[in-house]
């Protein structure tokens, strides 16, 4: 990779209405870990009616929000299933925390409401549960290191993953997709979804440095190995967290 500024450009997806436990502090984790290498780091909040060209676009990031935001972004959010399908298939990064996570699957069919559509990017589906999960979450996941992910859930839909969408994490604390299977958040080629709040990222900066680098490879078609950051304090955070019910 020559010495030209690397750059890239996310795709904030409906943030006034989906942004609900501070899940903006995820665009400020990448924000800051790629300013702090250098990276040009650029951000489009991607409000009702605004247009999305998939053509400008490394990163997609949707946070979570009640049910009655979701009916308002899943009817959106059907206007742009065919171009973002398109995206994932050209390996763009997608971070969906809660409410985003469960409109990017088939369906969510929440208590007394009409089904809400998603976009299926991934092969999932979600129906509300009778009972709401609340709590600190730690899981295991196997494709970075530390392996462990930590965050807060909020959540009443259960979510099933089908086919070739993996789980994200193994839970360890807490309850994670459905509470039954064991299973938090989903991955499907580059698209990762995910239960926990908290925000996310700057709890877990390994992953988030994990999503940067993907982005990377989409734009640049190569490995591009990240500069090596002072992490002491946000792996302490981490670390405190690991295992605490509350
Ligand atoms: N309304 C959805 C549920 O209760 C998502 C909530 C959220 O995003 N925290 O499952």
């Amino acid at each position: 990779m020559d010495n030209k500024k690397l750059k890239l450009h996310i795709a904030h997806l409906y943030p006034k209405l989906l942004n609900i436990y501070g899940d903006w502090g995820n665009i400020l984790t990448l924000k800051m870990r790629c300013e702090w290498r250098d990276i040009e780091l650029k951000i489009d909040s991607i409000e009702l009616n605004d247009e999305i060209d998939i053509n400008k676009y490394d990163i997609y990031f949707i946070g979570g929000g009640q049910d009655k935001q979701q009916i308002t972004v899943c009817k959106e959010l059907q206007k742009h299933k065919t171009s973002l399908l398109k995206a994932r298939d050209n390996n763009a990064v997608f971070l969906a925390i809660c409410g985003g996570y469960q409109l990017l699957g088939h369906y969510y069919l929440p208590h007394n409401q009409n089904k809400l559509e998603g976009i299926s990017l991934i092969d999932a589906y979600t129906v509300a549960g009778d009972k709401r999960f609340i709590g600190n979450v730690t899981a295991n996941c196997n494709f970075i290191e530390p392996q462990t992910l930590v965050g807060f859930e909020n959540h009443s839909g259960l979510t099933y993953l089908e086919n070739d969408t993996q789980p994200l994490a193994t839970v360890q604390i807490g309850n994670g997709n459905n509470g039954q299977d064991k299973t938090e958040g989903a991955r499907f080629m580059n698209v990762f979804g995910t239960y926990l709040h908290g925000s996310f990222l700057p709890k877990n900066v390994s992953f988030a440095d994990y999503l940067i680098t993907l982005a990377l490879k989409k734009r640049y078609s190569e490995n591009i190995e990240l500069k090596k950051l002072d992490d002491t304090i946000e792996q302490e955070n981490h670390n405190l967290l690991i295992n605490k019910k509350y």
